[in-house]
């Protein structure tokens, strides 16, 4: 097999020292995507672009012209458009539909000689924390084949796991990055809301949506987002900052720093006994360290999930009502007129889990019951944003689990959605407040499954973030 490389600038080093070529890298990740077909990771592979691109890349590289990811092959989720290349949100809606012009993100990736090797699987307009709800089937987890990637950018997860690229990009609105990458042991971040231009990224819940890059390194997690990030014409939400230089001033912070970690993650039985003993653990670690390490209770945890499904609901059925097979891609052959056109390509392109949520979304948006769920939901965010906020005033950071159990078998949720969006327990939070937060590779259970564990920073502290989790990747 091909090797892993561990970041960016390892892989730098063997091209300028001659030893390999962006084409050889590329054959090699074709080799692999071709041998883990089974895993189902990519809804498109861009094989022939990718291997001509890699030509131009070296060239650049030989000239000394080449940009700041010359070397770096990526995947990026398939919400993402991309110029004349198909794009699907893994769903029957968007059939044939192709992107007619590129997502911000997807720019200034190419614009830094990155190469993009194809569209990753992901769940259906991202609405899924398992990956099973696509129209092209469940992605596999290359640690253990039977059980879930996490989702909903869990082709993207695999696709670095099982090393078809160096990196991935994907979208979090609840976890989307963060748990896909506790679920395949690498490195999720979810930026700032406000951080990366969302024009060209297909829209799920438009309050919570950020994309995020998913690598094996934070070096690399640094360098795509100061490359993604910062203000763009195209999306009003934007911070108006300048993007500091990440992953130049990237270094293990060792200062000591004040810690609080969620006293249910280590009560509450829906959390997994591995899970709280890998807690538990680097707790300590970060305590012997000379850290202080304090027990909180969140008072809204209870609330957390079902404020976010309310809300996110009720964002999607608004963002998902363009797709009335006039406009997009699928169209229904029966349909006759235009009430049939609307009812039968809606009915016939999206799958099941969209349906439940357009209904919710529509539902908690209705005349009767705005106010007794939409307006409060919002009210109830507003509680947790500020709760969130005045801990971070306190604390430099919040550490939990980025899920509540590891990887679990493919098909374990299917009978009631509602055991899938308690899964969402632990990364709703920095979603609702719009904080930034980061999923951590914590070593392995005894049945070799990845662990994770999240860190959630003030807005706009990616740099303490981001030094900080190298610090802890090396504890
Ligand atoms: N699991 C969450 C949901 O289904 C989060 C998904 C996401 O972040 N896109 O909404």
């Amino acid at each position: 097999m091909a090797k892993f490389y561990s970041s960016l600038a390892e892989i730098k080093k063997e091209l300028y020292s001659g030893s390999v070529t962006v084409e050889r890298l590329v054959k090699n990740y074709l080799d692999q995507i071709s041998v883990n077909t089974h895993l189902n990771a990519f809804n498109e592979v861009f094989d022939q672009e990718a291997l001509s691109a890699s030509k131009i890349v070296d060239e650049r590289i030989k000239a000394g012209t080449s940009g700041r990811l010359a070397g770096m092959v990526i995947a990026i989720k398939d919400n993402i458009c991309y110029k004349g290349h198909k794009v699907s949100a893994s769903s029957k809606i968007l059939e044939g539909f192709t992107s007619i012009y590129s997502s911000t993100v997807v720019e200034r990736l190419l614009a830094e000689d990155a190469i993009i090797i194809g569209r990753c699987n992901c769940d259906e307009f991202a609405m899924g924390a398992s990956n099973e709800n696509s129209y092209f089937g469940p992605v596999k987890n290359y640690a253990d084949n039977s059980r879930v990637p996490g989702g909903s950018s869990g082709g993207s997860a695999v696709a670095v796991q099982a090393n078809m690229c160096h990196a991935a990009i994907g979208t979090d609105t609840g976890g989307s990055v963060r748990q896909p990458a506790s679920f395949c042991g690498l490195i999720g971040l979810k930026p700032t809301y406000g951080s990366i231009s969302r024009h060209g990224i297909i829209a799920y819940a438009s309050s919570f949506d950020q994309v995020g890059p998913i690598t094996r390194s934070i070096e690399d997690a640094a360098l795509l987002l100061e490359i993604m990030a910062g203000a763009d014409d195209y999306d009003s939400t934007l911070a108006q900052v300048p993007v500091p230089s990440y992953s130049n001033e990237l270094s293990a912070s060792s200062s000591k720093k004040k810690i609080a970690y969620l006293q249910e993650a280590l009560t509450s039985p829906g959390v997994n006994s591995e899970v709280k003993s890998t807690l538990v653990n680097y707790i300590d670690k970060l305590r012997a360290d000379g850290h202080t390490v304090k027990a909180i209770a969140f008072d809204y945890l209870d609330y957390i999930v079902p404020a976010y499904y309310i809300l996110a609901t009720a964002e999607a059925s608004s963002n998902l009502a363009r797709y009335d097979g006039v406009h997009y891609g699928y169209r229904s052959p029966e349909a006759v007129d235009l009430q049939s056109t609307y009812k039968r390509s809606r009915s016939e392109g999206f799958g099941k889990e969209v349906k439940r949520r357009i209904m919710l979304g529509t539902f908690v948006l209705s005349a009767g019951y705005y106010d007794a769920y939409y307006a409060k939901a919002q009210k109830v965010r507003r509680l947790i944003k500020e709760k969130t906020d005045s801990l971070l005033e306190e604390y430099d950071f919040i550490l939990t689990p980025t899920a509540p159990e590891p990887a679990f078998k493919i098909g374990k949720t299917e009978k009631d959605p509602v055991v899938m969006y308690l899964y969402d327990i632990f990364t709703v939070q920095a979603s609702l407040a719009g904080v930034p937060a980061i999923s951590l590779p914590a070593g392995n259970n005894n049945k070799g499954l990845p662990l994770g564990l999240q860190l959630l920073a003030k807005r706009f502290a990616e740099q303490e973030l981001l030094n900080f989790s190298k610090y802890f990747l090396e504890l």
